[in-house]
C-alpha cells in the first residue's frame, strides 16, 4: 500500500511594497528545519537587473499573462499597478505542496486574502509592517529601483494597504530587521507544529 503523501503548509507574506517582506521571506528560506519553497510569481513588470527568470519571478508579456488568465491557471492574479499583472499559478502551489514542502508566498495584500480564502487553515498570513510611511520612503529610496513616478504610486497604493493589516493572521512591525525575523521563526514554528 502507498504511503500517504502529507501536503505542505501555505505562508503568505503580504504588506506594502518596501516593507521587507522579500529581506524577511529571504532570511527564513535559508533556515532548512521549516522545510519552505518560495511561490514564483508571473509578473508582466520588468526585470530588475538583479533579478532571474525562474527564480524571483516568471516574466512574461502582457499578452502572455492575459492568455494564462483565459486558460484559469492562475490561483490568483492582481493587476498591482496599472497594466502590470502579478499572479500565482496554480501549478507552482501545486509542485511544491506535492513534494512536502510548505509553500512561501511574497504577495500584494488582496492575493493575500485570496490565498487564504482558498485554503483556510492550511494556510498563515503574515502582514509585515513598515514602521511608518517616511520610512517606506526612505527603504524605497534606498532600494534604488524606483522613479518618481512609481516611487509615487507605490507610497499612494501603501497608505490603502495598512488598512487591511486587520484582516490577516499576524502583524509584524519590520523596524529592526533582525528582531522582525526572530518574531517570524516563532510564529512559524508554532504554525507548522
Ligand atoms: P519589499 O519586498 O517589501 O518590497 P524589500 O525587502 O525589498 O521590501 O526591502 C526594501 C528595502 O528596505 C531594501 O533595500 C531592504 O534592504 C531594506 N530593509 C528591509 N528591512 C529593513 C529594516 N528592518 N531596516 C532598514 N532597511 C530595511
Ligand atoms: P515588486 O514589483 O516590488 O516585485 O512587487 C510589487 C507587489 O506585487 C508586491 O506587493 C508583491 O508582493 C506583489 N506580488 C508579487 N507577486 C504577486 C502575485 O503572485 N500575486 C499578487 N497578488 N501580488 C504579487
Amino acid at each position: 500500500m502507498k504511503n500517504k503523501v502529507s501536503e505542505g503548509k501555505l505562508i503568505v507574506f503580504s504588506a506594502p511594497s518596501g516593507s521587507g517582506k522579500t529581506t524577511i521571506v529571504r532570511e527564513l528560506l535559508k533556515d532548512e528545519k521549516f522545510k519552505l519553497e518560495f511561490s514564483v510569481s508571473a509578473t508582466s513588470r520588468d526585470k530588475r537587473p538583479n533579478e532571474i527568470e525562474g527564480k524571483d519571478y516568471y516574466f512574461l508579456t502582457v499578452d502572455k499573462f492575459k492568455e494564462k488568465i483565459n486558460e484559469d491557471a492562475f490561483a490568483e492574479w492582481e493587476e498591482v499597478y496599472n497594466n502590470q499583472f502579478y499572479g500565482t499559478l496554480k501549478s507552482e502551489i501545486e509542485r511544491i505542496r506535492k513534494k512536502g514542502h510548505n509553500v512561501v508566498f511574497d504577495i500584494d495584500v488582496a492575493g493575500g486574502i485570496s490565498i487564504k480564502k482558498m485554503f483556510k487553515e492550511d494556510c498563515l498570513t503574515v502582514f509585515i509592517q513598515p514602521p511608518s510611511i517616511s520610512e517606506l520612503e526612505k527603504r524605497l529610496r534606498h532600494r534604488g529601483t524606483e522613479t518618481e513616478k512609481s516611487l509615487k504610486k507605490r507610497l499612494e497604493k501603501a497608505e490603502k494597504e495598512m488598512v487591511f493589516s486587520k484582516q490577516f493572521d499576524v502583524v509584524i512591525v519590520n523596524d529592526i530587521l533582525d528582531t522582525a525575523v526572530q518574531e517570524v521563526k516563532k510564529i512559524i514554528t508554532g504554525f507548522l507544529n
